[in-house]
C-alpha cells in the first residue's frame, strides 16, 4: 500500500515512520520498517498503526538507511509476520512491496523446493528470497533486483536494502508508482509524493519497468534494457 525510503546522513527511522504517517489517509492494516546499521538489518513490524509501529522502535534505532512500509493485505492476513518488510534468511536482504505478485505460489514452491524456508503467507516474501540468491551471482544490488523481478509475474512497487552495502537503496516499478525526492546529501522515495513534502520538492516519478538506485549523493534511473536513463526533476507544489 504505502512505501517510504531514505538513505543519507541521518537516522532514517524518524523520517520513515513520519512518512508513513502522511500515507495514512490511504487505508492500511500494518507497518513495518526496516534500517542498515553496521552491516546488519533492524527490523521492527506490526500489525495495527504507525503510531503502534513507532511505540516499539526503540529511541536509539540507528541507521541512516532504511525502508518502511503500510500494508494493505492482499494475500496472508493481516498480521505482525505478514507485515512487511520481508527478509531473506540469512536477514542479509529487506525488502517492501506495494502490488500482487501473481506467480508467487510458483516461486514459492520453487524456492521451498531448493530448500527456502518461508516465514510469512505473503505473495511479497518470495522477494527477499529472489534477491538473495541474485546477490551471490552479480556484482551490483540493482543487477540482483533486476535478474529477481525478471522470474516475476504481476504488479510492483519495490524498495530494497542489502545490509552489505549500507548507504544504497534499490527501487523499482511495474503498475503501481515510485516516486524519488532529491535533497541536499539525502535521497528519498516513496509510492506517494504526499510522504515527501515535508523534506524536499524536487522529485522524480519513476516510469514503469524502470528502476533506480539512490545513494545520498544522487540517484541513477535505468530502463527495462538496463540502459540509464536521464530524467528531469520536477518541483512540486504543495501545502503542508
Ligand atoms: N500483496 C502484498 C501483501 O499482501 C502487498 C500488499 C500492499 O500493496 O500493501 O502483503
Amino acid at each position: 500500500c504505502g512505501i517510504v525510503a531514505y538513505v543519507g546522513p541521518k537516522d532514517a527511522a524518524p523520517i520513515l515512520l513520519e512518512g508513513l504517517q502522511r500515507l495514512e489517509y490511504r487505508g492500511y492494516d500494518s507497518a513495518g520498517v526496516a534500517v542498515v546499521a553496521s552491516r546488519a538489518l533492524k527490523t521492527r513490524k506490526v500489525k495495527g498503526r504507525v503510531a503502534d509501529l513507532a511505540a516499539v522502535v526503540p529511541a536509539r534505532f540507528k541507521g541512516a538507511t532504511g525502508i518502511g512500509h503500510t500494508r494493505w493485505a492482499t494475500h496472508g492476513v493481516p498480521s505482525d509476520v505478514n507485515a512487511h518488510p520481508h527478509l531473506s534468511s540469512d536477514e542479509r536482504i529487506a525488502v517492501v512491496h506495494n502490488g500482487i505478485i501473481e506467480n508467487a505460489d510458483a516461486l514459492r514452491q520453487r524456492l521451498e523446493g531448493e530448500g527456502v524456508k518461508f516465514l510469512s503467507e505473503t505473495d511479497s516474501e518470495v522477494l527477499s528470497h529472489l534477491i538473495a540468491r541474485a546477490v551471490d551471482e552479480t556484482d551490483t544490488l540493482e543487477d540482483a533486483v533486476r535478474r529477481a523481478l525478471k522470474s516475476v509475474v504481476g504488479t510492483y512497487g519495490i524498495a530494497v536494502v542489502d545490509a552489505q552495502r549500507p548507504g544504497e537503496v534499490v527501487v523499482a516499478r511495474l503498475g503501481s508508482p515510485i516516486v524519488l525526492g532529491i535533497g541536499e546529501k539525502e535521497m528519498f522515495a516513496a509510492s506517494d509524493v504526499a510522504a515527501l513534502v515535508r523534506y524536499t520538492r524536487q522529485v522524480v516519478h519513476l516510469e514503469d519497468g524502470e528502476l533506480a538506485v539512490l545513494k545520498a549523493d544522487g540517484f541513477h534511473t535505468f530502463g527495462g534494457d538496463a540502459r540509464e536513463t536521464a530524467k528531469q526533476p520536477l518541483t512540486v507544489d504543495w501545502d503542508t
